[in-house]
């Protein structure tokens, strides 16, 4: 007795075959080229002026020195945090990571300000607050 038929073993490797491209498709493809859902940046402004812009796709290490103290942001896996700073209180290390455009790390004895914007600038970009 014969479970499979020659047609049902068509199903199966044509199924099998499909599963084989999506994975390809879905985990693969990511590895070779760069995120495109989060393209947004951190900015950086001390004591209101610029200081730097990076992308968030980047990984990226940056010391901070101000008149005010050091700081070091960390830039990696899509996300920035606040890795080290000689502020007294510490607050801007435990500020978690950010992603999401809106979201900042505030290290007020330093007046550094890191902040993710998007790049096209449609959500907390300047222009908005502005208007
Ligand atoms: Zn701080």
């Amino acid at each position: 007795m014969q479970f499979l038929t020659r047609r049902d073993r068509f199903l199966i490797a044509a199924v099998l075959g499909c599963a084989a491209v999506l994975a390809v498709w879905f985990y693969i493809l990511p590895f070779m080229m760069p995120p495109s859902g989060n393209d947004d940046l951190v900015c950086v402004t001390i004591d209101g002026e610029s200081y730097g812009t990076w992308p968030l796709s980047e990984d990226h290490e940056e010391d901070i020195d101000t008149p005010y103290g050091h700081n070091h942001l960390t830039i990696r896996d899509g996300s920035a945090q606040m890795t080290e700073a000689d502020c007294p209180d510490g607050l801007c290390m435990h500020q978690g990571r950010i992603s999401r455009p809106g979201e900042m790390i505030v290290c007020l004895p330093h007046r550094v300000i890191a902040e993710v914007i998007s790049r096209d600038g449609t959500s907390q970009g300047y222009d908005s607050i502005s208007q």
